[in-house]
């Protein structure tokens, strides 16, 4: 249960004097928070922090003010000059002085009457605003603060400048954030005594104080000591929640996977390959994880095409060889066929039966795969997210692969978890998220990295070609198809009509089709999963030799005789993508290439990551400059623009205090597991304030007794 102490923040950001359903609607569009689908709070307000501030220190007077600087101005008003009637285009003037000249306040559309309270003849007012030159007089349009003399304090001196979203104006967010601070709670310290002192931590509400009422400019920068403890509060949060989710995870297991390695033994004999050393390291870590009593979680990393598909098998046969099952999971149908067709001969030669689940098995044959998972007389499960499903059961579920993991979240993850008797997890990823990423999104995950490519492999070659240029390259694709080779085609959007300009798929099949005929496929996210089975066999088989399509679809899949990948609209794909689509081609012996095509003229970053597309196929090198280029939140294939899953950390800013908060969290949770001292009362505060409450509800769940299992020792 929530403590009521945080009632206010959890109020409906509509609940503020002045924000109708309207303005909660574009403020929920601003907060950095991931809302899902609720409205935004009261509480998520606070943490639209500022990107930089207007200085409105510079009191130059009149005369002295430079054209085009922010200045404040004390002023008398002399005059008012309201248009005259029947035109309504002309200015309302206000015309005041101070001790060095006069200048004229320019207000267009004006209320008159308003304009008359605000500034009376004979006052005393204070504005600021941006300083106009127009003929050598001085003029100033619409001032953007004006106050009386006596309430001048209002007036922001430094003027925090935050994100806004088109509809809402500068000064309602600032408004409905003054208010949001002022319901803040008082609310007890988090962080114990040391850090705060040697990182010259503010108190919580001192930190939002100082970020959302600047007395500098560099009080809202991401260095300064104010962000740096909010972002310390959110890192410290992600990682005590992390670590209660491992070790909740790990304290239900303790169930060691050891076998005799004869399914292992009899899976490698039929491969058509020998592994790579980096695949046999890979094994040999996960062999020894799961051999532990301790519960595995481990990260397997490997660039596309380093083979982590036959590491997940090994894996497997050996909780099959312990008498458990295995489930792997891929983010798609065409992924979880793909692996079904990739391991269904070798299961079969190690005498493993294995079976496929989605969302698309349906009647007597999803029947008969539910019974054997129930029964047991399944060994391994390919499936999609249907394999979350209540309806599934296993009879002893031992070992979960997840493959492509950024596409799966954390819920997921605990879905997972109670499938089995918290089975171990592996987790496979293609993207090469560097260290730090890899702390924030997964917390203390071990890691494999397959570093080396199976041999033979030969590097891809990348060229960059106008759009312009499209003819030339029908042509040369026609030839190469004529010779043999199998073509890739991706299209950035399914149907035309989504945007003009752009040639969606299925027109660029239609054209396609004009010149080769049948030999052209297509396959989009749109079409349904027996149309999109049925194109990539066509294409596999050799059926088609052509197949347009669109990005999700072709993430993973593995078709090793094709040879050339063209990209159409390049512009529009991030690098760790365009990386993701290459690796589609280069898989079998054959030289391969790749075609980026571009729509001139092209920005900057399209620029740069056209560079680093052809000077590099080294993905970890590739993941860094993205990185550079985009921000991490696409590196992990989210949505926001900061770091995915933080409202206000930066790892660009940040990244020093994570290892600071992994070991404060550790310490911490070593010392009160419960989070029952003061201390940990107050953090239990922390994960609901930032939304962590996956970690608290689990939490909870702790102190519910575990159904006592049998231990199943050797296969039966
Ligand atoms: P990814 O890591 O991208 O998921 P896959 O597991 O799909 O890669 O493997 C890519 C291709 O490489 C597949 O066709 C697979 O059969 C092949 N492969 C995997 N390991 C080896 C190896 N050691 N030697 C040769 N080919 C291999
Ligand atoms: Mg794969």
């Amino acid at each position: 249960m929530r403590p009521s102490l945080l009632d206010p923040l959890f109020a409906p950001v509509a609940s503020i004097e002045g924000v109708g359903p309207k303005v909660a609607g574009m403020i929920a569009r601003v907060v950095p928070a991931d809302l899902g689908d609720r409205p935004a709070r009261v509480g998520d307000l606070v943490f639209v922090l500022p990107h930089s501030v207007i200085d409105r220190r510079n009191r130059p007077g009149i005369a002295f003010a430079a054209a085009g600087s922010v200045v404040t101005l004390d002023l008398r008003i002399d005059r008012h000059q309201a248009p005259p009637r029947g035109n309504r285009s002309a200015p309302y003037r206000v015309f005041a002085h101070d001790d060095t000249g006069e200048i004229a306040l320019t207000f267009f559309h004006a209320h008159g009457p308003w304009l008359e309270r605000t500034m009376p003849v004979g006052e005393h007012v204070v504005v600021s605003g941006r300083m106009e030159w127009f003929n050598g007089r001085p003029s100033m349009v619409h001032p953007d603060h004006i106050a009386r003399a006596d309430a001048a304090e209002s007036l922001p001196l430094v003027e925090p400048v935050y994100p806004l979203t088109s509809g809402l104006s500068a000064k309602v967010l600032r408004r409905a954030i003054g208010q949001a601070l002022s319901r803040l709670p008082p609310l007890p310290e988090w962080l114990d005594e040391d850090t705060m002192r040697s990182q010259c931590f503010p108190s919580f509400a001192a930190a939002l104080q100082a970020l959302h009422g600047p007395a500098e400019p560099p009080d809202v920068s991401p260095e300064a000591a104010a962000w740096r403890r909010l972002a310390y509060d959110e890192l410290l949060a992600g990682q005590v929640s992390l670590a209660l989710v491992r070790s909740r995870a790990k304290r239900l297991s303790g169930r060691p996977l050891g076998g005799d390695g004869r399914v292992a033994a009899a899976l490698v004999q039929a491969l058509p390959y020998r592994l790579t050393g980096a695949q046999q390291r890979a094994v040999g870590e996960i062999r020894a994880d799961l051999e532990k009593p301790e519960r595995m979680l481990r990260l397997l990393q490997g660039d596309v095409g380093s083979g982590k598909t036959v590491v997940a098998l090994l894996a497997m046969a050996q909780a099959i060889e312990a008498g458990g099952q295995a489930a792997l999971m891929a983010p798609t149908e065409i992924l979880a066929r793909q692996h079904l067709s990739t391991l269904e001969p070798l299961a079969a030669a190690a005498g493993v039966r294995i079976a496929i689940l989605t969302g698309r098995e349906k009647g007597r044959e999803r029947a008969a795969t539910l019974a054997g998972l129930e029964d047991g007389s399944v060994d391994i499960v390919v499936g999609t997210h249907a394999l979350f499903q209540e309806t599934v059961r296993f009879r002893d579920l031992v070992l979960a692969v997840v493959d492509e993991q950024h596409r799966f979240g954390v819920h997921q993850r605990l879905a997972i978890n109670a499938k089995g008797d918290a089975p171990d997890m592996l987790v496979m990823t293609a993207t090469p998220i560097p260290r730090t990423l890899v702390l924030t999104a997964f917390g203390d995950m071990d890691v494999s990295r397959l570093t080396e490519k199976p041999a033979g492999r030969r590097p891809v070659r990348t060229v960059t070609l106008p759009l312009e240029r499209l003819d030339e390259l029908v042509g040369r694709v026609g030839e190469a198809m004529a010779g043999g080779q199998k073509v890739f085609w991706i299209c950035p959007l399914v149907e035309e009509s989504e945007e003009a300009g752009v040639m969606s798929a299925e027109d660029r099949h239609a054209a396609l089709r004009r010149t080769f005929g049948e030999s052209v496929g297509i396959v989009h996210g749109r079409m349904k999963g027996t149309e999109k089975d049925a194109a990539m066999r066509a294409f596999k088989e050799g059926g088609t030799r052509l197949l347009v399509a669109t990005t999700v679809v072709v993430v993973g899949v593995d078709v090793p005789d094709a040879t050339i990948m063209v990209i159409e609209h390049a512009e529009r794909f991030g690098l760790a993508q365009l990386h993701q689509l290459r690796g589609r081609v280069g898989r079998g012996n054959q030289p391969s290439s790749c075609v980026l095509l571009y729509k001139e003229p092209l920005g900057d970053t399209a620029r740069q990551r056209r560079a680093v597309m052809r000077e590099t196929e080294d993905g970890f090198r590739i993941a860094e400059e993205d990185l550079k280029l985009r921000g991490e939140g696409e590196l992990l294939g989210t949505r926001q623009s900061g770091t995915p899953g933080f409202q206000v950390a930066r790892l660009e800013f940040h990244s020093d205090l994570l290892e600071i908060a992994r070991r404060d969290a550790r310490l911490l949770l070593s010392r009160d597991m419960d989070l029952a001292s003061p201390r940990g009362e107050a953090i239990r505060l922390l994960l609901y304030l930032l939304g962590r409450t996956e970690a608290v509800r689990l939490h909870r769940g702790w102190h519910r007794p575990r159904p006592h299992r049998p231990r199943v020792t050797g296969r039966t």
